[in-house]
């Protein structure tokens, strides 16, 4: 009898490393298919050892082995939690677009918005300087510069240049009433079709909004939108893409889902204007609202320790629109996920990668008032300008930006379940697929070379 339970078990942990190794392959994970093909071949052996040798002593070590890990794997799977954070304070106060790294990068030496700026701000003017000695983003002087890649991200960056221009408009003259309930599970649906990985609705926060315009011709205009609520939505960005960080295929993935998020918000912008409601579309380079703070609090994720959006099914792996409106919405019950901080406090993978050691290492500490995780803006920022795209070591390496199928999500249902399953899965994670996983190498289609000479350059984004 127990010889059977035994092969059984073996039997089972071989099929599901087997479908590891499978799964990993589809997703052109070498190493993690490497991996998986060494553990299914130690446990055919290791189970097939009372074949060979039908020894009592044999069997028993198999036993105890087996028994041990059946009671770990118990201890993994028994719903405990105990969390050091529980939920993120609000912040206190708003943010000024004007400090973002991407308002200081339009500031031109010697413009008398360059001088405001500085003697608003003169603890930037260093740190600043520093970047500014560097190529630029998308430069063609930069390190990863490649043409091909590099003008495909240019091309969808022009793109939403136009698209910024749609993010307000006037509400028609139109006076509809529409069912509260009704319209957010109208629009949530419509969103989804539209590409949207997920959709949430908040109330609008003070803290939500940025307290000065820091990009575009309202520059220096203070935020003030009469708007009682925010729908947030993401969309997926590409694991393969993301993969290659920080080369081109990162920044012009960025672009493209900047371009998709930015569209889709647009459309369900114009739709509430067309009926009669005031509406805004908050699109890259064209925003009056945080988005990830929004996002936050319409239950699309928890804020990481890498300063992103953590999604539930992708982790940082997306890109946010917003679109605010004065038409009643059904608010999303927030409910927060501690266990994503909890695995961020033993996790550190991407602090472990940061070229720039822009993410912390240590506990969130009191920033502006409120505990939390903050990022060096500056140093990150520097490295952009230096590597030409817009990094994404961080978001490639994440634990949480594994594709969103069966085997990748009964895993975060084990992270949200047990604190002794993140520990375990944070180990496995380190094993599988390294504890500083390298960018992968480009390939096929975006292998260098496409483009081999060029006559004008980049100016950057
Ligand atoms: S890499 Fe780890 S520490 Fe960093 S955000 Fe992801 S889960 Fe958190
Ligand atoms: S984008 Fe790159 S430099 Fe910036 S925080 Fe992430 S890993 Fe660090």
């Amino acid at each position: 009898m127990i010889e059977i339970l035994l092969f059984v078990f073996g039997g089972v942990l071989a099929l599901a490393l087997a479908l590891a190794a499978l799964v990993s392959m589809t997703e052109k994970e070498a190493r993690a298919a490497k991996m998986f093909m060494w553990m299914l071949i130690m446990v055919l052996a290791l189970y097939a050892l009372p074949l060979a040798f039908p020894e009592p002593l044999i069997m028993n070590a198999l036993a105890i082995l087996t028994a041990i890990w059946i009671a770990a794997l118990l201890i993994a799977l028994v719903p405990f939690n105990t969390f050091k954070i529980v939920s993120w304070d609000h912040p206190v106060m708003r943010i000024d677009e004007r400090t973002i790294m991407f308002s200081r990068n339009l500031l031109q030496p010697g413009s008398k918005r360059f001088s405001e700026y500085y003697s608003i701000y003169p603890e930037h003017l260093e740190p600043d300087n520093a970047f500014r000695k560097n190529p630029g983003l998308l430069s063609e002087k930069s390190r990863y510069y490649s043409p091909d890649t590099f003008h495909a991200a240019a091309s969808a960056f022009d793109v939403i240049e136009y698209l910024r221009e749609m993010a307000e408009g006037k509400p028609s003259q139109c006076s509809t009433e529409i069912e509260p309930n009704a319209m957010t599970s109208f629009l949530e649906s419509w969103s989804f079709k539209l590409g949207a990985h997920s959709f949430g609705v908040t109330a609008l926060r003070d803290y939500h909004q940025y307290s000065i315009v820091g990009r575009g011709n309202q520059y220096g205009e203070p935020v003030e939108l009469d708007h009682g609520f925010a729908i947030a939505l993401t969309t997926e960005m590409d694991h393969e893409m993301v993969s290659y960080a920080p080369r081109g295929p990162i920044v012009m993935e960025s672009a493209r889902q900047y371009v998709n998020s930015g569209v889709i918000a647009l459309k369900l912008a114009t739709y509430i204007r067309s009926l009669g409601y005031e509406a805004r579309a908050h699109v890259d380079g064209n925003y009056r609202v945080v988005c990830p703070l929004v996002a936050k609090d319409a239950g699309l994720g928890e804020i990481g320790r890498m300063g992103l959006l953590m999604t539930p099914k992708l982790g940082p792996r997306v890109r946010i629109a917003v679109v605010t409106t004065n038409m009643p919405l059904q608010v999303n019950k927030k409910t927060s996920d501690p266990s994503v901080i909890d695995f961020c406090l033993k996790c550190k993978k991407c602090a472990d990668v940061c070229p720039s050691n822009a993410i912390q290492f240590d506990e969130p500490g009191i920033v502006d008032g409120i505990k939390r995780w903050k990022i060096n803006q500056e140093a990150c920022f520097t490295v952009w300008t230096k590597f030409g795209t817009d990094c994404g070591r961080c978001m490639s390496v994440c634990p949480y930006s594994h594709p969103d199928n069966l085997i990748h999500n009964m895993v975060r249902k084990g992270l949200k379940n047990s604190n002794a399953f993140r520990s375990a899965a944070l180990k496995m994670d380190d094993v599988v697929y390294g504890r500083k996983p390298e960018p992968k190498k480009l390939k096929g289609w975006l292998a260098p070379g496409i483009i081999s000479s060029e006559k004008t350059g980049l100016s950057g984004q």
